[in-house]
């Protein structure tokens, strides 16, 4: 059965759509089968691994509105093991036109049960709020994938983010846990990234992966070729991470985090 993670921070900007693709094509790498979900309706996630938005018909909006089947909206990318359900700009309204309808919250959850079993990774990359999208992202996932980077203020809003999910494990998935934090875009020339790293450990402690992303120009390019970094720069120091991180992710599953 596969594991749903949700990548999630309110916050804009801190690696959550590099990371979704970015660990999603790696665990592919691996040979896991693996799920991108973008509910985010940017579709970053969705031009990232090289969907034209602009060519789909269906996307994450008609599961979540219109109660279509997740297999009728899920299509395979050119990586090897790695599918997507696409974000089109469709989207945006989703966020106002769910508020009056019943079950809204599980909406998404409903519609990834039935495929679940088809993956061994499903990779939610949410939008940057903590509004319904991101609340279904919450309810369908076993655990949250939090990305911080490290800058200052690393940690303003967490506290936000933190009480949703305990929001959520009150009230409509009790199961849901934190998988991990992972520090993203990293200068290893500044102090202030060594400082951040240390400030974060403190706050989340053993739930900070090892792996650590570092600020890296190959990362930053391959969205505008539509690749993935496994693709477009395998050799790439953030490649290397990223693959790190999948690994991580592998063993962190196998024993209870
Ligand atoms: P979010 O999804 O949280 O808004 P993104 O993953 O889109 O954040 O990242 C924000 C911007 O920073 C994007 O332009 C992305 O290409 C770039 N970026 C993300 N991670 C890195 C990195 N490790 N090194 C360099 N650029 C990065
Ligand atoms: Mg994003």
């Amino acid at each position: 059965m596969g594991k749903i993670i949700a990548i999630t921070n309110q916050k804009g900007g801190v690696g959550k759509t590099t990371s979704t693709v970015n660990l999603g094509a790696s665990l592919a790498q691996l040979g896991n089968k693996v799920l991108l979900v973008d509910i985010d309706p940017q579709g970053n996630a969705t031009s990232g691994v090289g969907i034209n938005k602009g060519d789909m018909d269906q996307c994450v909006y008609n599961i979540l509105v219109e109660d279509l089947d997740a297999k009728e909206v899920c299509i395979p990318t050119d990586v090897e093991n790695l599918s997507i359900i696409p974000a089109t700009i469709q989207l945006a309204g989703a966020e106002i036109e769910l508020v009056p309808t019943i079950s809204r919250e599980v909406k998404l959850k409903k519609s990834l049960d039935a495929i679940k079993h088809n993956f061994d990774y499903i990779l939610i990359d949410c939008p940057p709020s903590l509004g319904l999208l991101t609340i279904n992202a919450l309810t369908s996932a076993d655990s949250v994938l939090i990305p911080v980077q490290c800058e200052y203020y690393a940690l303003e809003g967490l506290s936000q983010l933190l009480n949703t999910i305990r929001l959520v494990q009150k009230h409509l998935n009790k199961q849901l846990m934190i998988e991990g934090v992972l520090l993203t875009m990293l200068d290893a020339r500044t102090n202030l990234g060594i400082q951040v790293i240390e400030e974060v450990k403190m706050y989340f402690q053993d739930k900070v992966y090892k792996s650590i992303i570092p600020r890296n120009i190959r990362l930053g390019e391959a969205p505008s070729h539509g690749q993935p970094i496994t693709v477009y720069d395998p050799k790439s120091k953030g490649a290397e991470v990223y693959l790190e991180l999948a690994k991580e992710v592998m063993e962190v599953g196998e024993t209870v985090r």
